[in-house]
């Protein structure tokens, strides 16, 4: 499934190649690519035909694309999908779902996507943030992300600080591996109560995940070459650098002690159990859930 730092780096790709170019024609070869557009496939074309795009723009792991309409192409890859800049002469794939071509006959735009998790629609008025995702937190690589902000916010969270990092609305973008590697960077057990950081201590983890965000960015960025944008899936950064994440067993590259791994939300944690121990029974999420109190002002 791709990853934040993927996804962005097909949006820059795809603001090299088709910022500043009019639509054609978009194609929409199998319905459930659109699914999301209500209206239907007919009227997502005809939204988008004869439209300049403007502009390539991301938030969490959703992407679009700015039309000069003030609409907005968005799109998830879901687990499979790919954005492919391609020659409009090339032969179309057994997966191509939608085919956007161009009025300067250059190359199409392909979204491809063997498992049709992913989709697009068109959201009206959308150009400068889709209402459809403007729930979802700014990430880390955001230019307006404001870290004293979701500091705060992650410190009035009465819940395990891994859940917290996960809510889509407080930090966008930030999935099950990254989570996992910042904690064990930071020193902190995932049940650890969120509002049981200190500042400092909350800080420091906001700072651990923005870094392991941006090394993926750096070293696993997708390789696209002149005319071809691609995301597969799979980043070589997950093999070479993760610390914890599918290391069950393993020794923690800091004490050497195996790591663990623990059921988490239908999932899995990956953690040292030295250094990342579970947290006493008042600063552990699982209490406030047992025990609800009333909710109460966290001192700053
Ligand atoms: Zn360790």
């Amino acid at each position: 499934m791709p990853e934040l730092p993927e996804v962005e780096t097909v949006r820059q790709g795809l603001a090299r190649y088709v910022v500043g170019r009019q639509i054609q024609a978009a194609d929409v070869l199998h319905p459930r690519a659109v699914r999301r557009h209500v209206a239907g496939a007919a009227d997502f074309a005809a939204a988008v035909a004869g439209r300049t795009v403007t502009q390539v723009c991301r938030r969490a792991k959703y992407l679009w694309l700015a039309l000069d309409s003030g609409d907005a192409v968005l799109g998830h890859l879901g687990m499979s999908g790919q954005m492919l800049v391609q020659p409009s002469t090339a032969a179309a794939g057994p997966h191509l779902r939608v085919r956007f071509t161009f009025a300067d006959g250059g190359p199409d735009l392909r979204f491809v996507d063997q498992r049709t998790f992913g989709g697009m629609l068109v959201s009206r008025g959308g150009a400068q943030l889709p209402r459809e995702i403007a729930h979802i937190a700014r990430d880390p690589f955001d230019p307006l992300f404001d870290p004293e902000a979701v500091v705060a916010a992650l410190r009035r969270r009465r819940t395990g600080v891994k859940r917290a990092l996960l809510d889509q609305t407080l930090i966008g973008g930030v999935g099950n591996i990254y989570a996992d590697e910042a904690l064990w960077r930071a020193g902190l057990h995932g049940d650890r109560l969120a509002a049981s950081l200190s500042r400092p201590v909350a800080h420091r983890l906001l700072g651990h995940v923005t870094e392991v965000m941006t090394e993926a960015l750096a070293q696993g960025g997708t390789s696209f070459d002149a005319l071809y944008v691609n995301v597969n899936g799979e980043s070589g950064y997950f093999d070479r650098s993760l610390a914890v994440y599918g290391r069950e067993g393993q020794p923690c590259r800091r004490c050497g002690t195996p790591i663990r791994r623990e059921p988490f939300m239908n999932r899995s944690s990956y953690s040292c159990p030295r250094c990342q121990p579970r947290p006493r029974q008042t600063a552990r999420a699982s209490a406030v859930t047992q025990h609800p109190r009333p909710r109460q002002r966290v001192p700053e």
